[in-house]
């Protein structure tokens, strides 16, 4: 799974540019322009254009928020078809992801492309009824 921006790395009471705020956020400057043009508010159409630091949190807390609340019981998250997706066969790799989590990966029903889900080990036996679990190489996709 790509790498979330934290919302937390810039002040909400400053202004960025695309340039400024790719690198507090440790993002490319094309990834800010694809923010911008999925609604991400500018301060000002003219270039460069500044984006407040609030306005940044705001719309990554709200994309992240949605992004985790898209996914049912029974899907991954599709990188591909930003949404999520059952996964083929419901065969999902188990991965081990640090002490208390655990990645699941399978292929997206839809396109084909990885999909991932970061769950807590606690509910992986719930997980577990749901999925055909396989133990999987901690490899990247
Ligand atoms: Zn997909």
């Amino acid at each position: 799974m790509s790498k979330r921006a934290n919302p937390m790395a810039v002040k909400s009471a400053l202004t960025y540019d695309v340039s400024e705020a790719a690198k507090a956020l440790g993002k490319s400057p094309a990834t800010i322009r694809n923010w911008i043009k999925d609604g991400l508010p500018v301060m000002a159409r003219q270039k460069p254009c500044l984006i407040s630091g609030e306005a940044i949190r705001n719309y990554l807390r709200a994309k992240y928020r949605k992004a985790k609340s898209q996914l049912s019981h029974d899907e991954l998250y599709c990188l591909s078809c930003r949404a999520g997706r059952k996964p083929v066969r419901l065969t999902v790799e188990v991965i081990p992801n640090n002490t208390k989590t655990t990645r699941l990966r399978g292929r997206c029903e839809c396109c084909g492309a990885v999909s991932t889900r970061i769950i807590s080990n606690s509910k992986a036996h719930a997980f577990a009824q749901t999925f055909d679990f396989k133990e999987g190489e901690n490899r990247d996709a």
